[in-house]
């Protein structure tokens, strides 16, 4: 057993390339094998989001605080809330974000693929698809 101390994890920016807007990410676990886990706790400010991306086994968002977005490709993006958990099925595009006009924190949580592979990068999200109307 061990605790890393999280001062020891200094949190990381999100890159330009697969982000909108300014988002942290503070690392929780990076499974050494047989695990393939990884989970991250990521905040969006305000309007940022992921570009659409895919999880090769999937992904589970849960919220911790704020108002946030999740959108699977072909539907409209879904509020979620504190004690929310969003899942998504593998190989499946989509994006997730803060709402426009509040701060955003989920734990994400996927493994990778049988064969190493990770999250598949798309298009950035434009502000029609990010404002598109929100299903309940
Ligand atoms: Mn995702």
């Amino acid at each position: 057993m061990a605790v890393v101390r999280a001062g020891a994890r200094p949190t990381k920016q999100g890159a330009a390339a697969t982000f909108t807007g300014v988002v942290f990410q503070d690392e929780v676990l990076v499974g050494k094998a047989p695990s393939r886990m990884r989970a991250t706790m990521v905040s969006f400010t305000p309007g940022a989001r992921t570009a659409w991306h895919s999880h090769p086994v999937g992904q589970t968002l849960y919220c911790v605080s704020g108002v946030g977005r999740l959108c699977l490709k072909g539907e409209p993006p879904r509020a979620l809330n504190p004690g929310d958990t969003g899942m998504i099925p593998p190989n499946t595009m989509h994006w997730h974000g803060a709402a426009p006009d509040r701060l955003f924190s989920h734990l994400a949580m996927s493994e990778s693929g049988e064969d190493g592979g990770g999250t598949s990068w798309g298009e950035h999200v434009s502000d029609a698809e990010y404002t598109a109307k929100t299903a309940d």
